[in-house]
């Protein structure tokens, strides 16, 4: 007995698949129609219900990411800022239009970007900020969007972990500029791949439309309809960035258990919380879990402790971590002579991811955490743990 319950592996994250979004897939399997058809039209019905705004699916986020700011006029020789701390796709995006990404700086409670730090960073060639829902909280949002109407720029977030994010009792993506959210296997909602863009501004809808299908006018209106443009014009470089049926149908069926995912994912990280709060050198997000939801749970270990034993001591248990991210501007590509990022630098060694996914439970949470202190407490020593 004892064996199993060592052995039973705890994800750090993981895909939740019901026998609908099976049946599903087998459906679209049965009827011959892979492509882009009448499941993204479907999907994109439902989140123009679930968002009350305009919405483009495409085939992951990091391209939903990359559409936005083309459809917005980013290109070569523009700045986008964003924060350093986030996963690489937010800055490839913005390097794919050939704009520069600026690393910024992060606020400690959140993880979300630096206002203060951001502003040093303007220049005459920033157009756009790309705020990042670190984790699901958004931040000073409203602070954002005053920083971006100061300095004329467009607002296009990486909604990528915020999704069913509740913001001042509104949904992040159903106000604001433009949000880009992602649906791979492991955020709060999946279609396999997938990730949309979500926006009132009725030109980028438009070109977002257009762009996804190698730019070719006016296409997805014929595939809607179950055929496809034979003659066409083409205005500008687009890309092969649609959705398929396959994963639309999974989406369309994961979107009826959002509430179901988001309330479990709150009640995890709500149990975190409570049981990390009153252990010193443990330092939890400040996140109000009544409106956030969580992608990932992520707490700030002591200064000076050993991460990677850490790390070690839960893997050797069966218990994923993970490290969100590492930073940025240390990658050759975006490493540049800039002002340094202090806190990001200062906080990164110390982020950890905990094990968060709808099938986990809440004792799987105490296990987690019993392990956790267990290897902090005896962080010099060799840690044992059941
Ligand atoms: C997942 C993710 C993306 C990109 O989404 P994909 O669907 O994987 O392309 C972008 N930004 C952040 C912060 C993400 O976590």
């Amino acid at each position: 007995m004892e064996e199993i319950k060592i052995n039973r592996i705890i994800r750090l994250s993981k895909s939740c698949l019901g026998k609908e979004e099976k049946n599903a897939v087998m459906g679209v399997l049965d009827r011959e129609y892979l492509g882009m058809g009448k499941e993204v039209q479907q999907f994109e019905k439902d989140l123009i219900e679930f968002f009350n705004r305009q919405v483009v699916c495409v085939a992951n986020g990091t391209a939903a990411l990359h559409l936005a700011l083309q459809a917005v006029g980013i290109s070569q020789g523009d700045e986008v800022l964003v924060q350093s701390l986030t996963y690489v796709a937010s800055f490839q995006a913005i390097s794919a239009t050939g704009a520069m990404p600026v690393a910024c700086d992060i606020r400690p409670d959140t993880l979300t970007i630096d206002l203060h730090d951001a502003e040093k960073r303007l220049t005459e060639k920033t157009k756009a900020i790309m705020p990042v829902h670190y984790s699901g909280g958004v931040g000073d949002l409203d602070g954002i969007y005053s920083f971006a109407e100061k300095h004329h720029l467009r607002v296009i977030e990486d909604a990528a972990h915020a999704f069913g994010t509740i913001y001042k009792r509104n949904k992040v993506g159903s106000f604001g500029d433009i949000a880009c959210f992602s649906f791979d296997g492991i955020k709060n909602i999946t279609s396999g791949e997938g990730g949309c863009i979500v926006t009132n501004d009725k030109d980028v809808i438009r070109l977002a439309q257009d762009l996804r299908l190698l730019g070719v006018e006016k296409d997805t209106e014929q595939r809607y309809s179950g055929g496809r443009s034979w003659s066409f014009n083409v205005k500008e470089q687009g890309w092969r960035y649609h959705m398929s049926n396959i994963m639309a149908a999974i989406g369309i069926e994961q979107l009826k258990r959002i509430n179901e995912f988001t309330d479990k994912r709150k009640l995890l990280a709500k149990c975190y919380d409570e049981l990390l709060n009153p252990v010193g050198d443990i330092e939890c997000l400040m996140q109000n879990y009544d409106e956030v939801v969580p992608h990932i749970y992520v707490v700030k270990l002591g200064k000076g402790y050993d991460r990677e034993k850490t790390r070690k001591d839960l893997n050797k248990v069966g218990i994923q971590t993970g490290i969100h991210y590492q930073p940025n501007h240390w990658l050759d590509i975006y490493r540049k002579d800039i002002l340094p990022l202090i806190k990001v630098d200062e906080i990164y060694p110390r982020l950890l991811s905990l094990p968060l996914h709808p099938d986990l439970e809440i004792e799987d949470v105490r296990r987690v955490v019993d392990c956790l202190i267990n290897s902090v407490v005896n962080n010099n020593e060799e840690t044992v743990c059941s």
